[in-house]
């Protein structure tokens, strides 16, 4: 549609009211239908504007027509009035008809939609008759509306475009133009965004807010886009971020809970052990036959297995131990200690390099748990005649600069899928099947955060240099909490 005879922008003053002194049509040609919508932040700048196009329609001898809240009716009567308008008489003549919008609506709304046969007996009259009242066989007439806004506003966006397109059917068989109005608060909520891209679709003119069209210049107007354009790629950004955030929220709940199913599981099931755990130890002392000696053996050490379960699925949990300054040297020290035999039965080289005496501030046996851990994978990941070297040495926080020490524990082992990176820290997550938990290393990230620390992993499945190195900086203290 090319031309409309809504008046878009400020350039032409209505004309004063002339009562029809001809009968011939009036000098506003009627252009095809054209359905306007303009958007604004104040309402002088909406009633700016149907002051300029229901007075252009009533000064040239046609017909206007408002169904609008009282407060813009009142307004516009105001600003039409004070333009030279005389507009009892041409209310008296039936070519300005103010209706109430709520009112309006409550004539055609069935069950919170519009109905189309009542729109059409409704709206169809009030235009029908506003054009005989003229005189002309084919005035200007020009109708605002904001009962669309009234249904927005109201949380019914369905319902506002069902209306838009009955104003759209109706203007088949009517000759009228239409302004509509909505506040730009109206469309705060995300939730509308396809909904405003529809009541846009349904108008053949879409008027953008004041700010936008008091601009003057095209470079002002570019100026304007730009900025617009520069807002729309921060939101987008920043709803991105929140989306992450969500995301992320969602993830740390579910490990909570998966955490504290663990806890109280390891809860329950600790008391009883314990008590088998001292059975099994009497029965091997109570001269049985090597053959039963042997049995019992089997099960104090499938045992041991569940009890160092246990105690990785409380230990997560186990709250109201105080940090204190503590030797990391002699702490990763003692667990090499305890698994050098393990590492030798398997034909894995274990050699470290330890600063000796390096004191940090954090939680000793917590702190053994992920050395324990970490070794234990690095066993269980080398193939014989394999590698494990395990280093220690004060560091700073690349980032930050911050002092602490870094622990590197690297293996010849298999090294870990890409697809299992992302997982490895997830409770449960083991290519181990019966014989892994998938706790390991979900506490030890776990204990890490505790002590506001950070882990690193990196890893290669190469043929000719497969191995993992997983690198944890601790710092030397504890944030103050
Ligand atoms: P688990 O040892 O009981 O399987 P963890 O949480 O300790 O559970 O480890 C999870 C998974 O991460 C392991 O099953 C293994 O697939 C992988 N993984 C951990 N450390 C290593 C390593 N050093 N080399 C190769 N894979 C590893
Ligand atoms: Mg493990």
């Amino acid at each position: 549609m090319s031309t409309a005879n809504i008046p878009l922008n400020n350039s032409s003053p209505p004309a004063p009211l002339l009562a029809p002194s001809t009968r011939h049509a009036p000098h506003t040609p009627h252009a095809p239908h054209a359905h306007a919508v303009q958007f604004y932040e104040e309402d002088t700048a909406l009633l700016d504007n149907i002051t300029r196009t229901i007075g252009a329609a009533l000064g040239s001898g046609g017909a206007g027509i408002v169904i609008a809240t009282e407060a813009h009716r009142v307004a516009l009567a105001g600003r039409l009035s004070s333009l030279g308008i005389d507009l009892a008489l041409a209310r008296r003549q039936g070519r300005y008809v103010a209706l109430d919008a709520a009112d309006t609506l409550d004539q055609f709304m069935v069950d919170s939609h519009p109905d189309p046969e009542r729109f059409r007996t409704v709206i169809g009259d009030v235009i029908t008759r506003a054009t005989r009242a003229t005189g002309f066989s084919n005035p200007s007439v020009a109708a605002f509306g904001e009962m669309v806004a009234l249904l927005w506003a109201d949380s019914n966006p369905t319902a506002a475009i069902e209306l838009e397109r009955l104003w759209n059917a109706i203007a088949l068989t009517h000759h009228f133009s239409l302004l509509c109005g909505y506040s730009l608060s109206t469309f705060g909520d995300d939730r509308h965004d396809e909904a405003f891209r529809l009541v846009c679709a349904e108008h053949s003119h879409v008027i953008p807010a004041e700010t936008y069209t008091a601009l003057l210049t095209e470079d002002e107007r570019h100026r304007a886009i730009s900025l617009l354009q520069h807002k729309a790629e921060l939101l987008n950004q920043t709803r991105r971020t929140i989306q992450q955030q969500e995301d992320r929220l969602r993830k740390t709940e579910k490990l909570a809970a998966a955490g504290q199913l663990a806890a109280s599981l390891a809860h329950e099931i600790n008391n009883p052990l314990s008590s088998v755990i001292n059975v099994l130890y009497l029965l091997k002392n109570a001269g049985l036959d090597p053959t039963t000696h042997a049995l019992v053996e089997t099960a104090d050490s499938e045992l041991a297995r569940v009890a160092r379960i246990v105690r990785q699925s409380l230990s997560y949990y186990r709250i109201g131990t105080v940090p204190r300054e503590l030797d990391l040297s002699t702490v990763v020290d003692e667990s090499i200690s305890i698994y050098r035999e393990k590492a030798a039965r398997t034909c894995i080289h274990l050699s470290s390099r330890i600063t000796p005496a390096l004191r940090i501030v954090g939680f000793g046996d917590e702190l053994r748990q992920v050395i324990d851990n970490l070794l234990l994978n690095a066993i269980e990941a080398t193939p014989q005649n394999g590698r494990i070297i395990i280093s220690l040495h004060p560091a700073r926080r690349w980032s930050t600069l911050q002092p602490g020490v870094r622990l590197t524990i690297a293996d010849t082992g298999s090294g870990i899928p890409r697809t299992h990176l992302a997982r490895i820290f997830e409770p449960f997550f083991t290519t181990k099947a019966e014989k892994g938990t998938g706790l390991g290393l979900w506490v030890v990230s776990g204990i890490v955060a505790k002590h506001d620390g950070h882990i690193n992993v990196r890893t290669s499945e190469h043929p000719a240099r497969h191995g993992t190195v997983i690198t944890i900086f601790f710092p030397s203290t504890l944030p103050t909490r």
